[in-house]
C-alpha cells in the first residue's frame, strides 16, 4: 500500500477515541522491532498524555537493547502472561510494528482481543495478512522504524520527539540497513538520519552500543561459527552455518548473541546466499534465517517456499520442524534443484 497518507486521517479518528493502546512486535525482537515500538509509544505519550500505553513483546528482547529509553517499561509476554492478560483484554487499540502477519506474535497472538478492537498495522514486510483492519505497509520503506517517522511526522508530531524516541528510530533505521549498506531505496531515509542528528542524537555512540556490545563468549561463538560450522557451496554461491542446542549451550547463549551472524558468509565475494539454522530451546523445530546480496535471488521467495516463513527480498526467516541434521540435508537439496 504506498499510498499511505490517505491513512492519516483514519488513524487520527482511531486515536482520538482510544484509552488503553497496545504497541506489539514480533518473537525475537530486534533492533527495529524495539526501536519503533519504543518511538510510537513515546510519540503517542507524549502526543496523548490522558491515553494509556504499554508496549509488550512475545519474548525478551536482546540486552543490547535494553538502554533505549522506555524499553525498561516494555513487558515480555513469554514471562509475565497471567500479569500482561488482563491489560492486553482491556486494550482499545493496538498497534502491531515490524511484523506482517499475527502468526509472527507467538502466544501473544493468541491473547489478543477480538477483531471488535482495531489492529493497526505499520511495516515494511510484503504481502501483509489480512489480520489487521488499518494498513501501513510499505515495502520501500527501509525499517518501520522510518515508517514510524514518517507516520508521526504526517499527524505534525515531530516537535513531540524527544532526543530518547530519535535514539530509538535511529537503532531500528541503523541495523534493519547494515548501518545504510541495503534496504536504503531513497534519498529520504538519509534525511531521516539527517533529522535524527538534529534532533540530537550521537551516532557514533549509539552504533558502540549496539554493536560493540559482545559478551566474550558471544565473540567466541562467532569465531566458531566462521572456523569450524561454515559450510561453503561454490556452485551454488551459498553457504550455511547450524547451530545444535548443546553447541548454543557450550558458549553460554543469550537471547541475540546469534543475531547478525547470517550476514558474515556474504563477506565471501562468491557467496550470494547465506542461511543459519538454530535449534530453538525446546528442540520442536529449528530457525531458519536466509540473507542473499543483489537483485536477483528473493530469500523471500526461499523462506515461504520451503520454510514457512517470509520477510523482506534480502532478508527473511522460517522455521523447520525437524532435526537439525534433516534440516541441513533438506536445505543442501533445495540448493541442488534451485541452483
Ligand atoms: P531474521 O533472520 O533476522 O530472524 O529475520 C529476517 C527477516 O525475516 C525479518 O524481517 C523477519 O521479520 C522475517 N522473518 C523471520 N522469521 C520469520 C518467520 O518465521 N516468518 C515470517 N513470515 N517472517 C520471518
Ligand atoms: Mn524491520
Amino acid at each position: 500500500m504506498l499510498n499511505w497518507t490517505s491513512n492519516i486521517k483514519a488513524l487520527q479518528d482511531l486515536l482520538g477515541n482510544a484509552r488503553h493502546c497496545l504497541v506489539v512486535s514480533h518473537m525475537n525482537p530486534d533492533g527495529d522491532a524495539v526501536g519503533a515500538s519504543l518511538a510510537w509509544w513515546s510519540y503517542l505519550k507524549a502526543a496523548y498524555p490522558d491515553m494509556e500505553v504499554r508496549v509488550v513483546f512475545p519474548n525478551k528482547y536482546p540486552e543490547f537493547l535494553g538502554w533505549i529509553e522506555g524499553a525498561d517499561q516494555a513487558i515480555a509476554y513469554a514471562d509475565k502472561k497471567e500479569a500482561t492478560q488482563s491489560y492486553i483484554k482491556t486494550c482499545d487499540l493496538i498497534f502491531c510494528l515490524d511484523f506482517n502477519s499475527i502468526d509472527r506474535l507467538d502466544a501473544l497472538g493468541e491473547a489478543l482481543p477480538d477483531r471488535s478492537v482495531p489492529r493497526v498495522l505499520i511495516d515494511h514486510h510484503l504481502q501483509p495478512t489480512p489480520d489487521f483492519d488499518l494498513i501501513f505497509s510499505d515495502a520501500l520503506m527501509s525499517s518501520t522504524s522510518e515508517f514510524v517517522y514518517r507516520i508521526v511526522v504526517a499527524l505534525g508530531g515531530k516537535p513531540l520527539l524527544t532526543k530518547g524516541a530519535a535514539e530509538a528510530l535511529y537503532v531500528g533505521l541503523m541495523t534493519d540497513t547494515g548501518s545504510f549498506c541495503f534496504s536504503v531505496r531513497t534519498p529520504d531515509t538519509f534525511r531521516m538520519a539527517a533529522d535524527l542528528v538534529e534532533l540530537g542524537i550521537d551516532k557514533d555512540e549509539i552504533a558502540g552500543k549496539v554493536y560493540d556490545s559482545y559478551s566474550e563468549k558471544r565473540m567466541r561463538l562467532l569465531g566458531y561459527c566462521l572456523h569450524e560450522k561454515m559450510r561453503v557451496f561454490p556452485k551454488q554461491k551459498a553457504a550455511y552455518i547450524s547451530l545444535s542446542r548443546r553447541e548454543l549451550d557450550d558458549f553460554c547463549f543469550q537471547p541475540g548473541d546469534t543475531e547478525g551472524f547470517v550476514n558474515f558468509p556474504l563477506s565471501i565475494k562468491k557467496v550470494t546466499l547465506s542461511a543459519l539454522f538454530t535449534e530453538s530451546q525446546d528442540k520442536t523445530h529449528i530457525r531458519v534465517s536466509l540473507r542473499s546480496k543483489g537483485k536477483t535471488l528473493s530469500v523471500n521467495e526461499l523462506a515461504r517456499k520451503y520454510f514457512n516463513g517470509g520477510g523482506h527480498f534480502n532478508a527473511a526467516g522460517g522455521k523447520y520442524f525437524n532435526s537439525l541434521k534433516n534440516c541441513e540435508a533438506y536445505f543442501e537439496n533445495i540448493l541442488k534443484s534451485e541452483f
